[in-house]
């Protein structure tokens, strides 16, 4: 067991660990940190959901300096495949450095308006995330500065490759300084990657973390199914027959079409149950909704392609589904990982057809057991009554972190004399640079609208919205 307390970093880091409640590191993050603090290029592999993001922040942050950025020139660029992956990790940089005062992260992603990044840049920042293309843009509009990176990381480096952004990657890295910290990190080890380091990294040490023993153990404990289904049209009806059964707080279906995520929403939506696809097809923006809806719990189900939800830190699922075996079969692991996080018991049923049972028939010894769908006419007579709502709402309001909101503000403004809503009614409430996400219960979801519509917060009318 490695500590925190045995790393050469700074006091104040070891006590943020200690206040998110990070006992120990995991194993990437014990091999990887005291790599990159002597500063040393690295390429770093683990499963999705490890604690990558960690393992090169600390490191960068504990290197960044405040003092001297009276300019705040870029120190750390980080880059990520997609927009979710990088508010995700501007989430959780910013976590990690909000003992650091004075540091500002700024997300530079796609699918967002360009201008006001160009006024962020413009106002200088220590550290910017971003997808490989819109750093690309800024780079080329002249909105960028790259000439005082100290640290590049490439996150989810496999995946880049995968979307094509090679040369938009390799273009971007040549506009770094030569003396520079070179970090790759991914959940796979594809030859391409190897080439790619010899190409921009020197020397980078090599951090690899089986799969194995862990893995099938942190698996084990949860309840693997499968069910045979004879007729792609019994799957919907199963599907809704499971959750009505499992009523989960939170479920992901997998499936490996887009269309399919489409239409089983669609179907699942007219049954009353709170549900939502999430699907490369989709705008950004409406992802980010999607995805902020599923965090604070207004949305129990989502339908989700594998590309979609790769790499999204969601934990602690109660149910997973995989409405086909995926074509992959390391994203079996993936997708199945998700459930039973945290000593919960995770539950993950499949579908299979009846000559797949063979490709699954190492699971099923370990774990599995095989069954046919339930009959519809049981489960209408076993389930009289069943609620797959919500139990939360979620408002927008247009100003975030650039409009200085924080959640306090919007905490104070619905249940101060003016709000008198109930702290207990208030979920989460996740500031993005330029908007808000507010959780409320259901049952007070339009008295909290009209109250941010009607009411001030720190003296000012906002802009509110009703995402659908
Ligand atoms: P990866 O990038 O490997 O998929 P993430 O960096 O997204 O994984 O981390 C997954 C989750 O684990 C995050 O919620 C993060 O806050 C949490 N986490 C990271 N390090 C630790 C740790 N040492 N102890 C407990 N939780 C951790
Ligand atoms: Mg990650």
């Amino acid at each position: 067991m490695t500590t925190f307390e045995t790393l050469s970093v700074s006091p104040l880091m070891k006590a943020l660990v200690r206040e998110l409640g990070y006992e120990k590191m995991t194993p990437i993050q014990a091999e990887s940190i005291p790599v990159l603090l002597e500063g040393r290029d690295l390429i770093g592999q683990s499963k999705t959901g490890s604690g990558k993001t960690a393992a090169f922040t600390i490191p960068i942050l504990e290197r960044i300096h405040i003092e001297q950025s009276a300019t705040r020139d870029i120190q750390a660029l980080i880059l990520c495949p997609t927009r979710e992956l990088c508010s995700q990790v501007t989430r959780e940089v910013r976590k990690l450095g909000r003992k650091k005062i004075g540091l500002q992260v700024l997300e530079v992603a796609g699918g967002m308006p360009v201008f006001p990044q160009k006024k962020a840049l413009e106002s200088g920042v220590h550290v910017v995330v971003g997808t490989p293309g819109r750093v690309l843009d800024h780079l080329q509009r002249g909105t960028l500065n790259l000439s005082s990176v100290k640290f590049i990381v490439l996150d989810e480096a496999d995946r880049m490759l995968d979307m094509g952004f090679e040369d938009d990657m390799k273009t971007v890295m040549n506009a770094l300084p030569e003396q520079r910290q070179t970090i790759f990190f991914s959940a796979t080890f594809p030859p391409n990657i190897i080439k790619l380091s010899s190409k921009f990294q020197k020397n980078a040490v090599m951090v690899k973390i089986a799969q194995t023993p862990e893995d099938q153990a942190s698996l084990s404990t949860i309840s693997q199914k499968f069910i045979v289904v004879k007729e792609e049209e019994q799957k919907p009806e199963a599907v809704f027959q499971l959750l009505a059964n499992e009523s989960p707080d939170s479920a992901i279906v997998f499936c490996n079409f887009k269309t399919t995520t489409f239409e089983l929403t669609e179907l699942l939506a007219a049954e009353g149950v709170s549900v939502a696809c999430l699907n490369g097809d989709m705008e950004q923006r409406q992802r980010d909704l999607v995805m902020a809806r599923f965090r604070n719990q207004s949305i129990r189900v989502l339908i989700a392609t594998d590309v979609a939800a790769r790499g999204i830190d969601i934990a602690g699922l109660d149910l997973v589904i995989n409405f086909e075996l995926p074509k992959m079969r390391e994203n079996y692991t993936h997708r199945v990982g998700r459930t039973g996080r945290a000593g919960k018991d995770g539950k993950a049923v499949s579908f299979i057809r009846e000559n797949e049972k063979s490709k699954v028939a190492g699971l099923i010894a370990q774990s599995g057991a095989v069954s046919h769908p339930p009959i519809a006419e049981y489960v209408k007579k076993t389930l009289p009554r069943y609620d797959l709502g919500s139990k939360m709402e979620t408002i927008v309001i247009l100003e975030g972190r650039k409009n200085k909101m924080r959640p306090g503000d919007v905490l104070g403004a619905l249940t101060g004399e003016a709000g008198g809503l109930k702290g207990k009614d208030i979920g989460k409430i996740e500031v993005h640079d330029f908007h808000t996400f507010v959780a409320v219960s259901r049952d007070v979801a339009k008295v909290a609208l009209r109250c941010l519509q009607s009411g001030r917060i720190k003296g000012r009318r906002v802009r509110v919205e009703w995402p659908k």
